[in-house]
């Protein structure tokens, strides 16, 4: 009981400092491009700041079990009844967040889209069909992503992006949507969209656990539960990749996605007048060096340089 008491006045502290803008600012570094950095000392444990998605996606084999919009759980007791044709809405408040593209989602026959995808275990064609219905409803714009950093793409890459797109494109021309509604629908814009989807994406794991234990775990590994679909955010998008991480990414029972300091870190680096950098771990931490540089290198197309890469740990 006193455990659970204090556990619960340090999650009250934790929220009371997340008051106000976030401690954090994106800023160039030296050598990645854009990175985040804590504008003042940060404790260990301390919430940064949550972020939602831009788009969302549920993985593709539980569409009836996550909902639609936050990717939350469906209850055990919910039963497989309630969600009727086109995917599970956990409350009212998800299922109006998605009225507009997910009736326009519904006016479609994805079986041919649909049916590509599955048989080769693609996932992130999903979340450009998600974006491009929600471009037609008005609920996001073309160029959302555009912001984000693209992948570099193989040929062989960019010839299956073609055929996805083309299935795509004719799924919504079939449909009866006036090359008004659908002109931003190119092969440029499905292969740019994609390209910033595959290295941002974020596959949403989560915790099965208690806020309090996201509080007190030390580790960046905390179990969780398997993935329930994928995500792309903003803000979180723009940290960088270390091996051993001073930030955490976690999900606690839904998308909506929370960045915690795993170690005190100080405003400001000796000679450097930028705040010590903010870095998460891409990959699973406890793979070795080797595993670690082979999935990024293909994964994320960089070769990891980090202090724990540099020691051969
Ligand atoms: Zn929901
Ligand atoms: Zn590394």
């Amino acid at each position: 009981m006193f455990l659970l008491r204090r556990l619960l006045s340090s999650a009250a502290a934790a929220a009371g400092a997340s008051r106000g803008p976030p401690p954090i600012r994106v800023a160039l570094t030296e050598s990645s491009g854009r990175g985040v950095f804590a504008t003042r000392p940060v404790a260990a444990g301390e919430l940064l700041h949550s972020a939602e998605p831009l788009v969302s996606h549920p993985a593709p084999s539980l569409l009836h079990e996550v909902c639609y919009i936050c990717l939350r759980r469906k209850a055990a007791k919910e039963g497989r009844g309630s969600s009727g044709g086109g995917g599970y809405f956990c409350s009212d408040a998800c299922r109006e967040h998605a009225k507009g593209f997910h009736d326009v989602g519904k006016r479609v026959d994805w079986s041919l889209f649909d049916e590509h995808c599955s048989s080769r275990g693609l996932k992130y064609p999903y979340m450009a069909k998600r974006l491009a219905c929600m471009v037609i409803s008005g609920a996001a714009s073309a160029d959302c992503l555009n912001i984000l950093q693209p992948a570099r793409l193989h040929q062989g890459t960019l010839i299956e992006m073609e055929e996805e797109f083309l299935l795509l494109e004719s799924a919504f021309r079939k449909a009866g949507f006036q090359e008004e509604v659908r002109k931003f629908l190119t092969k440029e814009w499905y292969i740019n969209v994609l390209a910033r989807i595959r290295i941002n994406a974020f596959r949403v794991e989560l915790i099965a656990s208690s806020y309090e234990d996201l509080l007190t775990s030390a580790a960046a590994s905390v179990s969780c539960d398997a993935s329930v679909g994928n995500a792309v955010y903003m803000l979180p998008s723009f940290y960088n990749h270390d091996c051993d991480p001073n930030t955490h990414i976690v999900w606690l029972e839904n998308a909506n996605v929370k960045l915690k300091a795993l170690r005190d870190i100080e405003e400001g680096m000796e000679k450097c007048s930028l705040s010590e950098e903010l870095r998460i771990c891409y990959i699973d931490t406890s793979m070795d060096v080797h595993a670690r540089q082979k999935i990024l290198e293909d994964g994320f197309g960089f070769q990891c340089r980090c202090l724990r890469c540099l020691s051969g740990d």
